[in-house]
């Protein structure tokens, strides 16, 4: 499979008052293209700052201060604005978490499709761009009768329909998709993402799938990146992740969750809490709350080595 998306070394600083937030520090990561990469890790990890970044949507005083962001080769990093406009929404989508406050109570459903096509594509004329929203609705599993209905009329689950909708009218090739489900009751969360899987194969999507939830990655992702306080810790294809997971983080992360196959009278916590990225810890970040830490973890930053299969950043590995 081709590369759709490469990152060299990319940080990205929030200079607040008391510092500098390194949530994203130094990350070199690739995906392949019809892939379905998820990106995991707990609050504040950085993962959604990464997706921000790669579409250029980091709100001040965000900003990124090294690094490249490949998109097919074209790096958008120095991309002019104009050009960014374009890839927004026509190459590279994203879906948010909370549809209610993505869509405009002001619009109807209708005249979100047609202001997104006509944005970006000249020509079209009105009836046209309604056809394409008609055609869109069918394929969500939503009656075209409800394209003239105001957000609010709709529920939760059809919402978010609704934005993945909007997300793919334009046939983008990459979509990111940040914690699309948190707003969404268990059995609603399923349905969305057999969609995603469904949509992903009609359009040969890639797709990143920004998530805490490990079971939403089970389901859907074909590899898997784990990622600590601003760095990435592992990546692997998901049957690695969850059968033979290298790094002491992400084996901490699946030893806490519930397993109805085991007979957990409690469940395994980690020690600590995640690290402040102002003033992260020298070395490994993960050193602190590390069960494994040895004294080079605590005076160097691990390098990146390839084992089974997997990419880890660890000492351990080396
Ligand atoms: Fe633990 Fe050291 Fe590996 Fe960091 S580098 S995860 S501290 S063993």
């Amino acid at each position: 499979m081709e590369r759709i998306l490469e990152i060299e070394n990319l940080s990205v600083h929030f200079p607040i008052n008391i510092g500098t937030v390194r949530a994203v520090d130094d990350v070199s990561w690739e995906l392949k293209e019809g892939e379905v990469m998820g990106l995991v890790g707990e609050s504040g990890c950085g993962k959604s700052t990464l997706g921000f970044s790669i579409l250029r949507l980091l709100r001040p005083p965000g900003r990124i201060v090294r690094g490249r962001i490949l998109y097919k080769g074209r790096d958008i990093v120095l991309m002019e604005e104009r050009e960014i406009l374009d890839l927004r929404g026509k190459r590279i989508a994203m879906i948010f978490q909370d549809p209610l406050t993505s869509l405009n109570p002001l619009f109807r459903i209708d005249q979100h499709f047609v202001e997104t096509l006509f944005a970006h594509e000249k020509g079209l004329t009105r009836k046209e761009a309604y056809h394409r929203a008609e055609e869109m609705l069918e394929s969500l599993g939503i009656s075209p009768e409800r394209l003239t209905e105001y957000p609010h009329q709709l529920s939760g689950g059809m919402r978010q329909r609704i934005m993945i909708g909007l997300a793919l009218i334009l046939r983008p090739d990459l979509l990111i998709a940040d914690e699309p489900t948190t707003a969404l009751d268990v059995i609603v969360e399923a349905q969305f993402l057999d969609l995603l899987a469904d949509l992903q194969k009609r359009y040969h999507l890639t797709i990143i799938l920004i998530t805490h939830n490990l079971g939403n990655v089970a389901q859907l992702a074909d590899r898997i990146t784990v990622m600590y306080g601003g760095s990435i810790a592992e990546v692997a294809e998901a049957g690695g992740i969850f059968e033979s997971p290298l790094h002491p983080y992400t084996q901490g992360l699946l030893a806490s969750i519930p397993n109805i196959k085991l007979d957990q009278p409690t469940l395994k916590t980690m020690p600590g809490s995640p690290p402040d990225l102002v003033d992260p810890p020298q070395g490994c970040v993960f050193h602190p709350r590390c069960p494994n830490a040895m004294e080079i973890c605590r005076a160097r930053r691990p390098a990146t080595f390839h084992r089974d299969g997997h990419i880890v950043s660890c000492w351990l590995y080396r």
